[in-house]
């Protein structure tokens, strides 16, 4: 796909990063991820990265069951999300991602402490 020299096609530009075509539109380049406006801010649709919200998702239900298992899931699917959130400007949910990331903290302490205490061994 690389183009050296020449003219992109019709309603196409070359990313001045990779050097691929992408529309003439674009404001991030779907190759490498680069900003393409010219001040470097991305403005289209961000989307809530769904390993976002499944670290929220594992983070509340790890509040009632199996808290160390779904927070540690909860935790991994975070931190999985931010890097993918640093990587990709068309990705958003950091806020998710850091509930996510709390509540599976929350999860594995809630849990190591109710086991330690063990009410039902009273
Ligand atoms: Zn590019």
């Amino acid at each position: 796909m690389r183009q050296s020299g020449g003219q992109p096609a019709p309603g196409f530009k070359f990313c001045p990063h990779c050097g691929n075509q992408v529309p003439d539109h674009a404001q991030i380049c779907d190759f490498c991820n680069a900003i393409l406006s010219p001040d470097g801010i991305y403005r289209g649709p961000v989307t809530t990265i769904p390993s976002a919200t499944h670290s929220l998702i594992f983070g509340i239900v790890g509040l009632f069951v199996c808290g160390f298992v779904l927070g540690a899931v909860a935790i991994s699917k975070a931190r999985e999300a931010q890097k993918a959130i640093a990587f990709n400007p068309r990705y958003g949910g950091q806020g998710v991602a850091t509930a996510g990331l709390v509540l599976g903290i929350i999860d594995i302490v809630a849990w190591v402490i109710i086991l330690m205490l063990r009410p039902w061994a009273h």
